[in-house]
């Protein structure tokens, strides 16, 4: 039996190769560093685990929950906007929660892409983009982000049939792979670029909370008229430590986000309503907790950005995420680096073209494991290839 088109469509997986080099050195014994995945190490806030476990004893929470999510975790989410963004929504219309946000960045795709309709996708970016978009049958529309242009897309390259035929348009700040930033300005231009053609909005900020050295990002809700073009998708699961919790929401415009709703009580009826509970003592507790996890990512970066400096590479530390985007060496692609790196020194480092053909000429250092192993893993570096030719 064949499978369907739209399974054959999806990009090949590029870290295949990668893995089989990691499975090969494992079974030799060879001790391997991550600097692959993005996943943070770090446990889940106490107060967040002792909610939970109360939630779960209360068998009320044991039934399907609402499609769109608990009222009072969609208030949590509603007051937390408020606080940090200064942005007002309403819990009941402007918020549904999510099964992780991934789930919603794949989903929004079927509540506005007919086939042959085209996305504005980041490129490099999170591939689910892209992926969400051929899912539902449409065409993903590169925006390149290149260096010269701080990593964000450039608006004015995108040709005017592509735009007024566009539907939806992914921005994600702070930004996984490269670790870039945007500011309030970058936000209204993408409003008037959105009303001018008439497109929707996703802004994925799942590091809107990861940021250090006093750097603050911005919610593009907090563009004037961003309510009118677009949503957010706020997750817990970087700020909070809580990926394997699946637990986000998305905000915003409310025909959007009734639509996504739509969709969704239609394929997963919503969110453990104990883990919602759970979430919300997370939402409304000290933002401390998240400062501490800041700090821990600030150190990292140190850290990696002072070794990578050693080893030759001219570089600034980022000021979100815990992600370091760094230029292959003269004379590699990214695959070949990421494959020299792990034989001569045992450290997985992630090649950029698995984040789209922009990629190319890159890799992605994740800072998800302690400071002493990244030490570790760049000292290798250092013994297993030497001074670094750019
Ligand atoms: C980690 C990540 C997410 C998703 O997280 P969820 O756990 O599904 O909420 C979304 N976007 C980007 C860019 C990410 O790196």
């Amino acid at each position: 039996m064949q499978q369907a088109e739209r399974i054959r469509k999806l990009p090949p997986y590029l870290f295949a190769r990668i893995e089989q080099k990691v499975a090969e050195a494992k079974e030799k014994g060879v001790d391997i560093i991550s600097l692959g995945i993005g996943d943070p190490d770090q446990p889940s806030p106490s107060h967040v685990i002792e909610a939970l476990q109360r939630a779960a004893e209360d068998s009320t929470n044991h039934q399907y929950p609402s499609s769109v999510g608990m009222l009072e975790f969609r208030k949590s989410v509603a007051d937390f906007y408020k606080r940090r963004f200064n942005v007002d929504l309403d819990p009941k219309s402007e918020v549904v929660t999510l099964v992780g946000s991934k789930e919603g960045i794949a989903n929004i795709s079927y509540c506005y892409i007919d086939p042959g309709d085209i996305n504005l996708v980041p490129d490099p970016g999170y591939p689910v983009y892209g992926i969400g978009t051929l899912l539902a049958g449409g065409e993903p529309y590169l925006m390149p982000l290149k260096e010269e242009n701080g990593f964000l897309p450039d608006l004015t390259a995108i040709p005017e049939e592509v735009a007024r035929k566009a539907k939806l348009m992914f921005i994600n700040y702070p930004n996984n792979p490269t670790g870039a930033t945007a500011e309030l300005d970058f936000y209204r231009d993408v409003v008037a670029f959105a009303k001018k053609y008439d497109l929707i909005v996703c802004s994925d900020a799942a590091y809107s909370e990861v940021t250090f050295d006093g750097y603050v990002a911005p919610s593009f809700m907090e563009a004037e008229g961003a309510k009118d073009v677009g949503i957010e998708f706020f997750s817990l699961s970087k700020p909070f430590n809580m990926t394997g919790w699946r637990i986000a929401a998305a905000v915003g415009r409310a025909d959007v986000v009734e639509a996504l709703g739509r969709i969704k009580s239609n394929i997963d009826s919503g969110a453990f309503q104990a883990v919602q509970l759970a979430a919300k003592a997370g939402l409304d507790g000290s933002y401390d907790v998240i400062r501490k996890t800041q700090e821990v990512y600030s150190e990292r970066m140190d850290v990696c950005v002072e070794g990578l400096r050693e080893l030759g590479w001219n570089l600034e530390k980022p000021k979100g995420t815990f992600y370091i985007w760094v230029k292959v060496p003269k004379g590699y692609t990214s695959a070949e680096f990421a494959e020299t790196v792990l034989e001569k020194a045992g450290v997985i480092i992630t090649p950029g073209n698995g984040y789209g053909q922009y990629g190319e000429g890159y890799f992605r250092i994740s800072l998800c494991i302690d400071k002493e192993r990244i030490r570790e893993a760049l000292k290798r570096m250092k013994d297993g290839l030497g001074k670094i030719e750019l």
